[in-house]
This record gives C-alpha cells, structure tokens and sequence, in this order.
C-alpha cells in the first residue's frame, strides 16, 4: 500500500463479545456499571441475552446453574470491586459444586490499583478471586481477549467443571487493534471437555467388588446428572438389579418411583450396604463421610469421578475408577457381558419391606390436615401439582422447606431439581429460577423458605420485567427455622431468628406486575399453583404454615452447636 493505513479497527467490546458468541454463549447475566455498561449493551445489541439483575450474587448464581444445566459455562458480568465481591458468592458456589462458570468483572487501572494509589472501585481482584474460583487470568492486551476467553471456558469445563475468574481491565475495551488480525485472535474452543476414558484394570476392580456384593448400593450424585448419564446407568442399575439412592440434585436421573430406587429405605440401605458405589458423588458432610453410624464401618467402596483425587478423602476407597462419567459407567455397562453382576433377591426383598413400612408411614404424616399449614400438609399440596407436571424444573431452598420437599416430592426427569447443594447455601432461589426459565423453556417452580427468599427476594422484579414463567411458593412461618422463637435477653427487639409473619410476599410481585396469591390451606395451594402453572407468567405464593412447625437448623441439627446458658 502507500503507507496509509486504510485497515479497518476493531475494539475490545467488540473482541469480547465476538470471542463469546463464537463460544456459543447465548446468554449473560450481570449488573452493569462503569466499566462494563456498553459492554453489556453491545452483547445485546449482537443477539446475546443479557438477563439484568439488582444484585450480583443472584447474577452469578443464575450463570452458575446455567451451567449445570446445559453443560456449558453461564457467564456473569459484573462492575468492579463491591460488585465483583458479590458475583465472587456465586463464582465459590459453582467450584464448590463443580458447575462451569465464567465471571467477567470490569476492573481498575492496574497503575493505580498495583500501587494502592487509591482509584474509583479499586481492588486486586484476580488475587482476590484465586481462592475461591478454579482459575483465575486477566486480559491485559486487546490481543489476548480470544486466548482468555478461551481458557476461561477450558479451564471451567474440563476435568472437574468449576467457577473461572477472568478480570478486565478498563483500559483493555475501548483499545483497538486492526480488524482482520482482531477476527484471527479469537479461538472457538475445540472439545473443551475432553472424554477421560478409565483404565480397563480400575474398571474389572470395580466389577470385581460388586461382583462379590451381598448387598450392594449405588449413590447418584449431580455429577452423574451434569454428566448426563441418564440412559447408560438406567440400563446397568436395571442389568445388575442394584438399588440406588440419588443425592439431591441427582433425583430423576433415574426416576424416583423406580422399582430399585431405595430413597425410602435410605438409612436401612447405607448401615447394611456392604459395597457402595459412588457415582458422581462426594463422602462429605451430605452422606456422613461415609462413616459409622449412618454407615457400616467395613463396607467396600467404589468410586466414580472425575477427579482422581477425590479418591480416599473421607475413607478408603477400595475401587477408584478415575474417569469422565459417560466413558466409565459405558465401561462397566460393557464389562458386565464378562463380569456378570446380580444383587442378591433377599437384599432387594428386605429393601422392599422397609420401603412398604416407611411409605405407610409417610401416608399417615400426610393425610393430617392441621391448620395452619405444616411443611408437610403444604409441600404435599406442591407435589401433588407438580406430579402433573414432570416437566417443571424445581428449584429449592430453605431448611425445613428444602429437606421436607427433598422428601415428598418425587423427579422423573433429570436436570429437573436444582437446589442449595453442596454449602448448603442459601439465596440460590431466584438466580436459579432466572436461569432455568431463560435456557430450558419449561415452567419452573420455586419452592422457598421465607428466610431462604429473603436473600434473592428483589430478583421477582428481574423475573417480572423479563415476563419468565417462573411461580415462587414461600413457606411462612415468620422465621429463621420456626417462627415462635423468643428474644431471649429480654429486650424489646425480635429474636434473631425471628421475620414477620404478617409479611405479605404475595404483594411485593404484585407491585411489579406479576400475579400474587394468599393461601392458607392445602386445596388453595393446589389451585393456585396450578393456575400459576399454567399461567406461564410469573406468580408468587404466600402460604402461611403454621409458626410452631419447623425445626431449627432442619434435618442437620446435630451440626448446630448451642450455647450452654440458655
Ligand atoms: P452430590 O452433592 O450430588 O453428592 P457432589 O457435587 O458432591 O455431588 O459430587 C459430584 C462429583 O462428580 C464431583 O466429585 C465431581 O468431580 C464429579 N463429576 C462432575 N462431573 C463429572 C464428569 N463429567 N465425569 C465424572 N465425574 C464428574
Ligand atoms: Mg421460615
């Protein structure tokens, strides 16, 4: 050329959003703020879904479970310091539960942050970010945003899936760069979960030990529900005649009212199993360790996971099979045609009868009508409804809200209950419903605690404005746990456990256009949650329970420590 340059620029909102979209990212969630509100704004403009939230933990929550359920990293936009501290909430909750997760946070000027200079929202955030998340890296030159957008996704899908933190300095948006070599920088990331395939000898171990079971047991896990499973291990549970046991977010993997499902025989099943097969699942505090009492002390275990080492963390694992999920349950499946398996009848026959006993139990709990509402009464009422809808995807939190609807209300579809997981967190609710509603184009309930909504409760207005079809239903008991506490000391203040009863949840959707709902027994919680349902739009149930029900700190009691002088 004559030296004049006639290349055409691209900037680095645009490389951001180009490196996203050629990632198949089709939707962000986020706040927007300086530095990243015209980065939020292209993304919409070029066809991503950009879903704006009033708070950032929700945000990052609604990625993070975006993640889990399409087997892709959900990315969350935050402004910088305050902002990136509360997606951060988010970003612990998906490593913690190995959900791919990507936060992208606007940060300041690295001159001014490096040396405390004192700048608008200043904060080392990578550094800060590191404990908590899988990975983190920063973008410092308009050149790399397609390699780090690349190893965000790499490093949040592979192996154990987890939050990745990338930092994005101001500075790097609006710098430019020619436009074809800008084109040529990005990376569509190839086979970003690459398949582990087991070895062939941990594969015949395991057979091996299963083999030899009198009284073998399988735990589902989310891992096996995130690694999609389904078909495979319906088929090999049903080859070998095993009965299996779904963690939380497991359920419907197989569904729950399958002959060999034991979740009502679960404590009978874990103290007389002896070899277990983890599937995707933790021994942490979920399952007791793994240990006596709830588990019988010299029970074999095999397991199932991703990453190697997890193997032994809580006991010795007898038959680790190091492996991607879909590769080593088609291993076993295959290895049964030399390495036949078959749970013995009397095993199963007792299971049977301890299931029959415990169901008849849970009859008589059921058919008591007391008013007010109990958790059982009012969650009773929420799945009979939702029995008529398998294809709901429930999300749930709370205490006594989480562990009673655990219980009572059976999946037939997996990937279709999604809850406070491994932390036990709570203010999952509406992030979780957001995201749900936004990529799965079904119906989503959200089953909450009156204290579990309070942390996500603003969100309603998020789900209004998007017009998602999404129904919360509170449980109200006007408490942390029970709302029949008293302040002890002896002040006027309420008890610390201790929200209004009176607070009229119903109203606050109302306020913002969505349609609210006041029931007190079981037959208005069936009518309104059907025609909630039905509706597609969102709706919010109030449904006050009785204040004396509940439990403190749920069905984990034994984890709450408590003052000697009451
Ligand atoms: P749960 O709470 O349901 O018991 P956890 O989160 O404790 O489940 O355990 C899930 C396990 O699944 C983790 O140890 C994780 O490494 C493993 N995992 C996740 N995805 C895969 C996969 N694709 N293949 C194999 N293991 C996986
Ligand atoms: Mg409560």
């Amino acid at each position: 050329t004559d030296g004049i340059s006639t290349t055409e620029e691209i900037d680095g909102f645009n490389l951001v959003v180009n490196a996203l979209q050629l990632n198949d990212i089709k939707e962000i969630y986020g706040v927007v703020g300086i530095p990243i509100t015209d980065l939020a704004r292209l993304a919409q403009e070029k066809g991503i879904r950009f879903f704006g939230f009033r708070h950032e933990t929700p945000a990052g929550q609604a990625a993070a479970i975006s993640g889990f359920l399409n087997q892709w990293p959900g990315v969350c936009l935050t402004v910088s310091a305050p902002g990136f501290l509360n997606g951060m909430v988010a970003l612990a909750n998906a490593t913690t539960n190995g959900f791919p997760m990507i936060l992208i946070s606007g940060s300041s000027d690295r001159a001014i942050v490096d040396l405390q200079k004192g700048d608008y929202e200043e904060l080392d955030q990578m550094q800060a970010a590191k404990p908590f998340a899988k990975a983190a890296y920063r973008i410092e030159r308009v050149e790399d945003i397609g390699i780090g957008i690349a190893r965000a996704i790499r490093a949040a899908m592979s192996g154990r899936p987890g939050g990745v933190y990338l930092d994005l300095p101001a500075a790097v948006l609006p710098a430019t760069m020619p436009a074809d070599a800008g084109a040529a920088s990005l990376i569509k990331v190839i086979d970003a979960a690459p398949a582990l395939i087991p070895s062939p000898i941990a594969i015949q171990r395991a057979l091996d030990v299963l083999a030899a079971a009198k009284r073998p047991l399988v735990i589902l896990g989310k891992g096996g529900a995130y690694a999609r499973i389904e078909d495979d291990i319906r088929a090999f549970l049903e080859e070998t005649n095993i009965p299996f046991l779904p963690m939380s977010m497991a359920k419907g993997l197989v569904p729950d009212d399958h002959p060999l499902a034991a979740s009502s025989a679960r404590s009978l099943v874990l103290a007389q199993a002896d070899v277990v097969m983890l599937v995707g699942a933790r021994l942490n505090w979920l399952l007791g360790h793994g240990k006596p009492p709830q588990w019988a002390a010299d029970s074999k275990l095999i397991q199932l996971d991703v990453d190697p080492v997890e193997f032994d963390s809580n006991r010795r694992v007898d038959a680790p099979v190091a492996g991607d999920l879909a590769s080593s349950v088609a291993a076993l499946r295959a290895g049964l045609a030399t390495t036949p398996v078959t749970a013995p009848a009397d095993w199963l026959g007792s299971i049977e009868a301890h299931k029959a006993k415990n169901t008849e139990k849970m009859a008589a709990r059921l058919a008591a009508n007391p008013s007010p509402m109990s958790f059982y009464s009012s969650i009773g009422a929420v799945s009979e409804v939702l029995a008529e809808h398998p294809d709901v995807i429930l999300v749930s939190e709370g205490a006594n809200t989480l562990d009673t609807g655990r219980n009572l209300i059976s999946q037939s579809l997996p990937r279709h209950r999604v809850d406070s997981g491994t932390w036990g967190v709570m203010g999952i609710g509406m992030g979780f419903s957001i995201a749900a509603a936004a990529t799965q184009n079904k119906p989503v309930v959200a089953l909450e605690g009156d204290s579990a909504f309070g942390f996500s409760g603003m969100e309603i207005e998020t789900i209004c404005r998007y017009q998602l079809p999404v129904a919360v239903v509170v449980l109200n008991n006007g408490g942390i746990y029970r709302g029949d506490d008293v302040n002890r000391s002896g002040g006027t203040d309420p008890g610390p456990t201790l929200l209004s009863s009176s607070a009229r949840y119903d109203k606050m959707i109302e306020a913002f256009g969505g349609k609210g709902y006041y029931v007190e027994t079981p037959e208005e919680m069936r009518s309104a949650l059907r025609e909630a349902i039905a509706s597609g739009k969102p709706a919010l149930i109030n449904a006050v329970i009785d204040a004396h029900v509940g439990t403190e700190s749920g069905h984990i009691q034994k984890l709450n420590p408590t003052a000697a002088k009451k």
